[in-house]
C-alpha cells in the first residue's frame, strides 16, 4: 500500500511506531494532489511548504516523546475554503474574496494546530456554502473521482472529492443543510455532522447562522470520529457553542448493535428517491438488524415542510450575513465607483454569482414588511414543528435511519438551470440541521459505480451513538473499502 492510501488511524499507528515520517506521508500526500488534482480540481489553493514545515515539526514533536501527544500528530488534512486559516487565503469559493486573507484562526484550526495536524490547503465550495454540487464556486467545478464528469456534491465537494480520490486522508467540511453528508455520499467516503453547538463556528464565515456547523470527512469511521475528537468542544467566542463534555468518539465502538433501537422514518421513501438508492439503503437497514438492532418504523409528519422552511431561513439569514461584503472592509471593491451607494453596488454586482444573488434576494424579500410574518415567521414555527416531530420520535428509538442523497452523483450540468432540482439533493439532510441534531453519512452500496449513502441521524449531543451504529455497520460491510481509479491511477 503506498503512504497517500492511509487511512488516518492506519497513518497514526505507522507514525507512533517510528515506521514512517509526518515528512514522508506529507511528501506522499502532495506528490498524490499532483498526480490527481489536475483531473480532480478539488483544492483552490496548496499551502505545501508549510505543510512540510509542519510536519517536520511533528515529527519533531514525536521524538521529544512528550506526553499526551494527539493520535492524528503529524497527519495530513485539507480545510473547506470558508475556514479561516491565519494568512491563507479564504475565498469562501466566492470572487468577492478572491484576494482575502485571513487576519486570524477559526477556532477548528487552533485546535488541529495544537494536535499537530498537517494543513495541506483549501478546498474547494459552492459559493459561500450555497449549492449541492460545487458548480456554484466561483473558480470552478470540482470533479467526482468516481466519474469525472459527475458532480462531488456540495458544497464541501473539494473536501470529499480529496479525501475520496486519497489526496489526503482527512478533511474539514461544513454543513448548514447536508453540505458534509450530502458529498460524502456522492463520493463514496464517511462525512459527519455534528449537532449545533458543538464545534465552534468562530472563524467559519457564516453562511445561515442557526444552521451552521462545521464536520469532518474520512474514509472510514474511525477517521472522521477521531478528527471530530480533536475538534468538538466549548468555546466562548462562539455564542451557540455549548459546554458539553467531549468523549473520545472511537471509545464507544462495538462489533454488534444489540440493545439499539434504529427508527426508519415511513416519510423517507417518497418519489424521486432512486431504486438502487433505496435498495441499498433497505439493504444495509437490514443487515442493521442482522447486527442486533431493533429496527422500528417512526413517523416524522412535517418532513415535507423541510424543503420550504429551509429555504426560507437560510435565505434570510444569508441575507444578513452577507450584508458586509460591500467592497469596503473586506475583497473585492470598485473604488472607480463615483459614491458610496456605487461602490456597494458595483461590488455586490460583479461579486456575487447568480446563486448568492438569488438566496440574498429570497431572504430580503422573506424578512421584508409585509411579508415577514407570513414566511420568516411562519417557517420559525414550522421549524419548531420539525424539531417536535424529531423529540417525539427519539422516545422510541436511538437512531434514525435513511438515504442521505435520493440520488447519485449526477451529470456536471445537469442540474445548474433548475435550482429546485438542485435544492431536492438536500431533501433528507436539510431537517437535521433544521432540528439541531446530529448525523452522518457512510457508503452502503454502489449503483452503476457510483456511491450511495447511508445516514445515519441522532439527539443532539450524542454524536457515540450514531457513530457507534456506523462503526458497527462498517466492520460487516467492505463498501468503505472500495476506491475509485483516478486517470493516471495503475
Ligand atoms: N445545498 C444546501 C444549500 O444550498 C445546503 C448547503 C450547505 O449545507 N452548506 O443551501
Amino acid at each position: 500500500m503506498e503512504l497517500h492510501e492511509l487511512t488516518a488511524h492506519e497513518a497514526s499507528d505507522l507514525l507512533s511506531r517510528g515506521e514512517i515520517t509526518s515528512v514522508e506521508l506529507t511528501r506522499a500526500v502532495l506528490a498524490r494532489i499532483e498526480q490527481v488534482d489536475g483531473a480532480i480540481k478539488a483544492y483552490l489553493s496548496l499551502l505545501a511548504e508549510e505543510a512540510l514545515a509542519q510536519a517536520s515539526a511533528a515529527d519533531e514533536k514525536r521524538r521529544q516523546k512528550g506526553d499526551g501527544l494527539s493520535p492524528l500528530l503529524g497527519v495530513p488534512i485539507a480545510i473547506k475554503d470558508l475556514i479561516c486559516v491565519s494568512g491563507a487565503p479564504t475565498t469562501c469559493g466566492s470572487r468577492i474574496l478572491e484576494n482575502f486573507y485571513s487576519p486570524y484562526e477559526a477556532a477548528v484550526i487552533e485546535k488541529l494546530r495544537a494536535a499537530g495536524l498537517v494543513i495541506t490547503g483549501k478546498t474547494n465550495t459552492d459559493e459561500f456554502a450555497m449549492g449541492s454540487s460545487t458548480e456554484n464556486s466561483g473558480y470552478f467545478t470540482t470533479h467526482n473521482p468516481w466519474d469525472l464528469e459527475r458532480v462531488p456534491g456540495g458544497s464541501s465537494g473539494g473536501s470529499a472529492a480529496a479525501v475520496a480520490a486519497s489526496m489526503v486522508p482527512l478533511a474539514l467540511g461544513s454543513d448548514t443543510g447536508g453540505s458534509v453528508r450530502q458529498p460524502a455520499a456522492l463520493c463514496g467516503i464517511v462525512g459527519v455532522k455534528p449537532s449545533y453547538g458543538r464545534v465552534s463556528r468562530y472563524g467559519l464565515v457564516a453562511y445561515a447562522s442557526s444552521l451552521d456547523q462545521i464536520g469532518t470527512f474520512g474514509r472510514d469511521v474511525t477517521d472522521a470520529a477521531m478528527l471530530l475528537t480533536v475538534i468538538a468542544g466549548y468555546d466562548r467566542r462562539d455564542s451557540t457553542s455549548v459546554d458539553a463534555h467531549v468523549p473520545d468518539y472511537t471509545a464507544a465502538f462495538r462489533p454488534d448493535l444489540r440493545g439499539l433501537r434504529v427508527g426508519v422514518p415511513a416519510e423517507y421513501w417518497a418519489e424521486g428517491v432512486q431504486s438502487e438508492v433505496e435498495d441499498a439503503v433497505r439493504a444495509a437497514i437490514d443487515q442493521l438488524a442482522d447486527l442486533g438492532a431493533d429496527v422500528r418504523e417512526v413517523s416524522l409528519p412535517h418532513t415535507d415542510y423541510a424543503l420550504p422552511t429551509y429555504y426560507l431561513l437560510a435565505p434570510a439569514e444569508c441575507s444578513a450575513n452577507l450584508a458586509r461584503y460591500d467592497g469596503i472592509r473586506y475583497g473585492l471593491s470598485t473604488p472607480e465607483a463615483p459614491d458610496i451607494w456605487e461602490v456597494y453596488r458595483q461590488t455586490r454586482e460583479r461579486g456575487f454569482g447568480p446563486e448568492v444573488k438569488r438566496r440574498i434576494m429570497l431572504g430580503t424579500f422573506a424578512l421584508s414588511t409585509g411579508y415577514y410574518d407570513a414566511y420568516y415567521l411562519k417557517a420559525q414555527k414550522v421549524r419548531t414543528l420539525i424539531k417536535q416531530d424529531f423529540d417525539r420520535a427519539f422516545e422510541d428509538v436511538d437512531v434514525i435511519v435513511g438515504p442521505t442523497s435520493p440520488t447519485t452523483a449526477f451529470r456536471i450540468g445537469e442540474k445548474v438551470d433548475d435550482p429546485l432540482q438542485m435544492y431536492l439533493s438536500d431533501i433528507y439532510t436539510l431537517s437535521c440541521n433544521l432540528a439541531g441534531l446530529c448525523g452522518l453519512s457512510q457508503p452502503c452500496g454502489y449503483a452503476d459505480g457510483l456511491p450511495i449513502g447511508l445516514q445515519i441521524q441522532g439527539p443532539a449531543f450524542e454524536e457515540e451513538k450514531i457513530l457507534r451504529v456506523a462503526y458497527a455497520y462498517e466492520q460487516a460491510t467492505d463498501w468503505h473499502k472500495r476506491r475509485p481509479t483516478i486517470a493516471g491511477d495503475a
